[in-house]
């Protein structure tokens, strides 16, 4: 981490547990040590927000959305939850384009591109995730594949929205296997995107904070954390786990 940029990690809960596990791992993690230096996001399941808002208010813990809408205003989009629902709820946060939903609900890069504006005009400020699968890795296409993914976005939002957005790489090969990216890897990939952007705007880019993500342990937080293009982290199955989630906070404090 380097140029001034606050680190954030977010924990991303998915569809795991129950109500109350959630209020419970909510509690923990908002009595544990949150540096002041750092964003600290927990996205639970949306039916699990309220429960969480409640156990986290008055806590430095933040609250964010799995997923969002791409419609902002009230419709007949039966099973849909827009942005302004959403900060309602307590959410400051919506991550999109998350891999799994890329590749199990098969979304594209128009639909990612519409959540992220609609997050926005909701204020809430969208985690845009980008990343190559295993095939595209081992077919030299990785930067190429984020690059396009991020640059899908930037046509249609404009750069001038990334002053209020996050990026989160995450390739799809190292969420939930265990098998995480090196972390000189993932800073090549965090800097191409960086320049990427930069082409647009460079000082937007300057501050455009991107989080990696996959298997985040607190074994290999500090290292990945380390790398001058990796701001935080996007943690899946190590923010199930309290103390491993707050491990995981230090180490980016700690950077
Ligand atoms: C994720 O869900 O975005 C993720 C990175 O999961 P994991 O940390 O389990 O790989």
């Amino acid at each position: 981490m380097s140029n001034g940029r606050r680190p954030l990690v977010a924990g991303n809960w998915k569809m795991h547990g129950n109500l109350q596990r959630a209020a419970e791992l909510a509690t923990a993690v908002s009595r544990g040590a949150l540096p002041e230096t750092v964003d600290v996001v927990v996205c639970p399941p949306l039916c699990h927000l309220g429960a969480v808002a409640g156990a986290i208010s008055a806590t430095r813990l933040q609250l964010g959305a799995q997923d969002v809408a791409p419609w902002v205003e009230d419709g007949a989009y039966t099973g849909e939850v827009s942005s302004p629902m959403l900060k309602d709820a307590g959410c400051g946060y919506a991550i999109v384009g998350h891999s799994e939903r890329r590749g199990l609900l098969a979304e594209n890069d128009a639909t990612v591109a519409q959540k992220f504006m609609a997050a926005q005009a909701g204020g809430i400020t969208p985690i845009l995730c980008v990343g190559e699968t295993l095939a595209e890795r081992e077919a030299g296409k990785s930067l190429d594949v984020v690059g396009a993914q991020l640059q899908a976005v930037i046509d249609a939002a404009g750069i001038s929205a990334f002053t209020n957005a996050v990026l989160a790489y995450e390739p799809v090969w190292a969420i939930g296997t265990g098998r995480t990216a090196a972390a000189g890897d993932a800073q090549e990939v965090h800097q191409h995107l960086r320049c990427l952007a930069g082409e647009s705007d460079a000082t937007i880019a300057g501050s455009l904070r991107i989080l990696y993500g996959g298997s985040v342990k607190p074994g290999n937080a500090a290292e990945l954390f380390a790398q001058a293009d990796i701001d935080g982290g996007l943690i899946g199955g190590a923010a199930l786990q309290a103390d491993d989630f707050l491990a995981i906070v230090q180490a980016a404090a700690n950077t």
